[in-house]
């Protein structure tokens, strides 16, 4: 029996460098897991025409990735100017609901729009204000209602529409936006497997959007994305109400001080992997590879850690949606996570020691196949849940093939470490089902005659529960 190459999931986001039929082909062909469709550039007709060919990619190579859609979340941003406005450090500026763009002229400031009605409630003389990705930092020196008065801190050229965040600041923004329930909508149109909600603040803003897919039959799940304090200080209850959550390292670096970030990670993928919830640690992992063939050493290790902690997905961003070496960077990942996962250690995770009773079968039937070695699990699910808390166990070398009969499901299972899943039949008799498994592993290469297995069965078939693990040997 083969070793699993890597077990780390990869997610790709596709744009200009990606989309073209030939780079999708290559993509899914290399191993990506996971496509991801980021709504803050997209329209809704590149998306349905980008899902229809993903999907149809997909079948013909008998590998179909998962569709994640980015939804945008609540934003703040600075409004049009005809052009870029030079600051200096020690200029004053009026940040205001409502502007036409002027140059300061008598004594005047600069007047700079802000799509956010009430950000003078929630800021005060002392705090920061980052623009245009924390390029442009400010100081906030008065607030009135009509204006939010603030001091440049560096030199800087400032362009239309950029990004205003508010580091350590709790807003009353709406977690989903409209833009957001029309992008969803198209998503669900499109079937996409999952959503991803940007800058999740807590487990409401989860159930919402939960509530929205369910009010629409989608039985797509929701990723939450960390991207500030306030999502960093509701970590668990974020984690509890969420399918999955992303790391969303680049909007965390400007939220939260960079020094913490290494902190939130570790903490968060320590957090999914004791609930059992898929975690993808997203953003310049290979950064620098946008404009050179090779990564620098430090990404390599950024990567390695990742792996180390063992996060289930490694995302790539820019690297793929606009980079000169979109290919190259899901080789280098593969490369990587081969490597390093070898050096982990065949044991169960450390998170094991958390786990509810419920898992029991599963920790015995993970636990067997790593003992008796060159061992695969087989699971058969009809919620997925199996297969995740199976992966979250973190069997390190141990091949895991997820079977259901729950089209959708199987590409869902995608993201989860470890697990390779599989779309088929289940038979009313569960021995057959197993049967059928085994055949369609054989068939595709995966195991052979005389290989051991484990197999752990649950529901096999509607209104027969089976709760049980059996060891046997791969029959000619
Ligand atoms: C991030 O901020 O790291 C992220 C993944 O979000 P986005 O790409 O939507 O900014």
């Amino acid at each position: 029996m083969k070793t699993p190459e890597r077990q780390t999931k990869i997610i790709a986001t596709i744009g200009p460098a990606t989309e073209s039929d030939q780079m999708l082909e290559t993509l899914i062909s290399e191993g990506v897991d996971v496509m991801r469709l980021n709504m803050a550039h997209a329209t809704h007709d590149w998306i349905r025409d980008i899902s229809k060919r993903i999907r149809k990619i997909g079948q013909k190579l008998n590998r179909e990735p998962a569709i994640l859609m980015d939804v945008k979340g609540p934003e703040i941003r600075t409004g049009y100017l005809p052009s870029a406005v030079h600051l200096s450090r020690g200029d004053l500026i009026d940040l205001v609901f409502s502007a036409q763009p002027h140059p300061p002229k008598n004594g005047e400031v600069w007047q700079i729009e802000v799509n956010y009605d009430k950000l003078h409630d929630h800021l005060s003389p002392g705090n920061n204000v980052l623009l245009d990705n924390g390029l442009i930092p400010l100081l906030v020196v008065e607030t009135s209602p009509e204006k939010v008065r603030c001091r440049v801190l560096q030199d800087a050229e400032l362009k239309s529409r950029r990004h205003v965040n508010l580091p350590g600041i709790e807003t009353d923004l709406p977690s989903i936006t409209e833009k957001d329930r029309q992008d969803t909508l198209v998503g669900i149109e499109c079937e996409h497997d999952f959503f991803a909600l940007s800058f999740t603040r807590d487990a409401d803003a989860i159930d919402l959007f939960k509530s929205f897919l369910k009010d629409h039959n989608s039985p797509a799940h929701v990723i939450a994305k960390i991207e500030d304090q306030q999502g960093v200080s509701n970590l668990e209850e974020i984690v509890a109400a969420a399918d999955g959550l992303m790391i969303a390292r680049g909007d965390l670096g400007i939220e939260c001080p960079f020094e913490e970030l290494p902190i939130i990670q570790r903490k968060s993928v320590g957090i999914c992997l004791a609930k059992g919830k898929p975690v993808i640690v997203a953003t310049h992992l290979l950064e620098s590879m946008i404009e050179s063939p090779v990564p620098t050493r430090a990404e390599i290790s950024d990567v390695a850690n990742a792996i180390n902690e063992e996060a289930d997905c490694v995302m790539l961003s820019g690297e793929t949606t606009t980079g000169l070496y979109p290919v190259e960077c899901v080789r280098m990942l593969k490369r990587i996570s081969s490597r390093i996962e070898k050096e982990l250690p065949p044991v169960l995770s450390e998170s094991l020691r958390l786990f509810r009773p419920k898992a029991k079968m599963l920790r015995s039937a993970a636990f067997l196949a790593l003992r008796m070695g060159n061992t695969a699990v087989l699971v058969f699910t009809r919620s997925g849940d199996l297969a995740a808390k199976l992966g979250a166990l973190r069997p390190n070398g141990a091949p895991l093939f997820a079977f259901t009969d729950i089209p959708g499901l199987h590409r869902r299972l995608r993201l989860i470490w470890g697990i390779e899943p599989f779309l088929m039949d289940f038979s009313e008799d569960p021995e057959m089902t197993i049967q059928d498994a085994i055949k369609r592993l054989k068939e595709e290469g995966r195991v052979e005659t005389g290989d051991q297995i484990v197999t752990v069965t649950n529901v096999l078939a509607d209104g027969k529960v089976v709760e049980s693990i059996q060891l046997r040997e791969v029959d000619a």
